[in-house]
């Protein structure tokens, strides 16, 4: 039997890159306050651009290299986040990036567009139940902004969770990525006066796949402490983030908040107690009960119907 920490983290992406942009920070600062942090990737991420001239040959349409060598990016990243548990899901290359919604790379016979939703949460199941994560980080139903690797994520994850909950132990909370109204009508302000505008023509925040009310936003993790751990995961996805990007100019000017502080939704489960005038929680594992802590019992074993973390009620697509 494992002992793992007290404390267990399991965050669901779709490709390599992914933990780091969305949820970089939160992964380093539970990392550093000695939670456990799995992060399940569930492509290899094949059909990204290539921002490195000299490895251009690697890309989906020419030698299709890219995904392989991400492994190394992705590897590089979870050192400078400190997280040292990673998996693919179902192996490194069992699902393939599907591309933008609506291109040919849909339809490829391994993309995980059209991966069989049991069988991929079947995956992910394998991982709940060796590592018993209280709290799960994925998507919302629009995978956040609409790519089709994005959106089953989340399915494959929520999926997961209902066949978890069967066996009684499914996290006790769901949280989605989410970037709060205010948050991005600051950024557009303050983005109109920079050179290299990344919202340039953007008017109006509906134009935008995202952004949620703020009084929906259930937890807000800073870990500004943790925002050069970010930056230099995010530097180690150098084939998908070119050096000269935004991300990097707009964090050298507005500090360290832009790069340290994440947001989430809660999609299952009870919200702890919180500050300000929504109540945001500052910690992910608030109000969790001492006993929803407890630790995995054997590697993949199944725990009885009578067993209290039976009691959580999966909620799926619901707020
Ligand atoms: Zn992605």
């Amino acid at each position: 039997m494992t002992t793992l920490p007290a404390r267990r983290l399991l965050l669901v992406h779709a490709h390599p890159d992914d933990e780091s942009i969305g949820t970089g920070a939160t992964m380093a600062h539970y990392a550093a306050t000695g939670a456990h942090v799995t992060l399940v990737t569930c492509t290899l991420g094949e059909e990204g651009e290539i921002h490195v001239p000299e490895l251009a040959e690697l890309a989906a349409d020419r030698a299709d290299q890219l995904g392989g060598y991400r492994i190394g990016e992705l590897a590089g990243a979870c050192a400078a986040l400190g997280v040292t548990d990673h998996r693919f899901l179902g192996g490194a290359g069992r699902y393939r990036d599907s591309g933008m919604m609506g291109l040919e790379t849909n339809e490829h016979p391994r993309a995980f567009w059209q991966a069989d939703l049991d069988v991929a949460a079947g995956h992910l199941l394998e991982i709940i139940r060796e590592v018993r994560p209280q709290v799960m980080i994925t998507y919302d139903e629009n995978g956040f902004y609409g790519h089709p690797d994005h959106i089953q994520a989340h399915r494959v994850a929520m999926r997961a969770h209902e066949l978890a909950a069967a066996e009684g132990i499914a996290p006790a909370k769901v949280y989605w990525t989410a970037m709060p109204r205010s948050v991005l009508e600051a950024g557009l302000t303050h983005f109109a006066e920079a050179s290299d505008n990344p919202f340039a023509g953007i008017t109006d925040l509906s134009e935008l796949p995202f952004g949620t009310p703020d009084q929906q936003i259930a937890a807000c993790v800073d870990a500004t402490e943790q925002h050069a751990a970010k930056e230099a995961a995010m530097r180690a996805h150098a084939t998908q983030i070119p050096a000269t990007s935004w991300l990097y100019s707009i964090a050298g000017n507005f500090g360290a908040e832009f790069m340290g502080v994440e947001y989430f939704t809660l999609a299952v489960g009870e919200k702890g107690s919180g500050t300000g005038r929504y109540g945001w929680e500052d910690d992910l594992f608030a109000g969790l009960a001492p006993d929803d802590a407890a630790g995995p019992t054997e590697a993949g074993a199944q725990r009885g119907p009578d067993d209290a973390e039976s009691a959580v009620v999966p909620a799926v697509g619901q707020r």
